[in-house]
């Protein structure tokens, strides 16, 4: 089927042309505003599954330092595969979400049991890897392999639908799957890497979520969005950028909460405390919860025991009757 016939099977108009034009801005825009990014500057695969891990739930600022840290006590899979669980999470901390360094460490240990210490360069291949989404797999065959494949993340999925479909409010206009196939019909030839790279550039930058710098924008004479926008904002109602704001106000309730009340918090505070303690000694929930919160008490041992619970599921932990130690 031609990349035409393609296009115009999705329920809306999309111009080859049109397509063609984006391909050109974008790609000259990213050839001088790209971020300068380390995971940029290597081929190598197991550098950039960690980045590629370290970047779900967390801002690139807060990962470059520790993606240097990681790769330097752990420079390659078998170097991680062969580490204590206990390390690799002491490394991760305090980037958050530790269940990500178990998650990663699994990949290598698989890696290295199955794949004989090589990480697969297909999607297909990479699927099968144990927490590999379908946007990790894709990341890793262009990003690593340079194959020409289309990966949709958040900030993909924001610019294309913006560009090509207009505003996403009030509601999305493709589903995640029919998102992905049409990133893959619309995919310059040959510059796979650079197209998602600069995608990702321009959501992270310019088209960001409740903020669009569309000033700024070298795709702005062809995003149907920004046209929708200045339509709106003709008329009073400001209907759509009154959503958008909506949405960045949710944003902000959401950034308020007290986030030292939310067991997220615990969780992270749990192994802080346990990384003190001397490798292989347990600690007991009385003893652990007292560390962890000022005022605990006997009735907050269902609490504790849940958490802990959850942290034992999630790899974190190992939990036995005379208390926990990490793994
Ligand atoms: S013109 Fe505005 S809405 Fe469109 S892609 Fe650029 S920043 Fe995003």
């Amino acid at each position: 089927m031609s990349k035409r016939s393609l296009i115009s099977s999705f329920p809306f108009q999309l111009e080859p042309e049109l397509v063609a034009q984006v391909h050109c801005s974008l790609l000259r825009w990213y050839s001088t505003e790209q971020r300068d990014l380390p995971w940029r500057a290597t081929n190598d695969p197991y550098a950039i599954l960690v980045s590629e891990i370290m970047l779900q739930q967390t801002q690139v600022d807060r990962v470059m330092p520790k993606y240097e840290q990681f790769l330097t006590a752990f420079p390659t899979l078998a170097d991680l595969a062969q580490a204590s669980t206990a390390d690799v999470i002491s490394v991760w901390v305090p980037l958050g979400y530790n269940r990500r360094a178990v998650n990663l460490q699994s990949i290598a240990r698989q890696v290295l049991a199955e794949y004989d210490g090589r990480i697969p360069d297909t999607i297909d291949g990479l699927l099968q890897l144990k927490g590999v989404g379908r946007y990790t797999a894709g990341a890793i065959a262009c990003f690593a392999y340079r194959k020409q494949v289309a990966t949709v993340d958040t900030n993909i999925r924001r610019v294309l639908h913006r560009i090509f479909l207009g505003l996403e409010f009030p509601e999305q206009k493709l589903n995640d799957a029919n998102m992905l196939t049409f990133a893959e019909q619309i995919l310059p030839n040959g510059e796979a890497y650079s197209w998602n790279q600069a995608l990702m550039d321009l959501g992270a930058t310019t088209c960001t979520s409740s903020n669009p710098q569309c000033t700024y924008c070298p795709l702005q004479e062809s995003c149907r969005a920004f046209t929708e926008m200045s339509q709106y904002s003709l008329f009073p109602s400001g209907t759509v950028l009154r959503q958008l704001r909506k949405v960045a106000e949710k944003k902000a309730d959401y950034q308020v909460q007290p986030f030292k009340s939310t067991n997220r918090y615990f969780r992270g505070r749990i192994i802080d405390h346990l990384r003190t303690v001397p490798s292989g000694q347990r600690v007991s929930l009385a003893d652990l919860g007292a560390q962890i919160k000022p005022a605990f008490t006997h009735a907050d041992m269902p609490w504790i025991q849940k958490l802990v619970e959850g942290l034992t599921k999630d790899g974190l932990l190992d939990c036995a009757n005379e208390g926990v130690c990490l793994p």
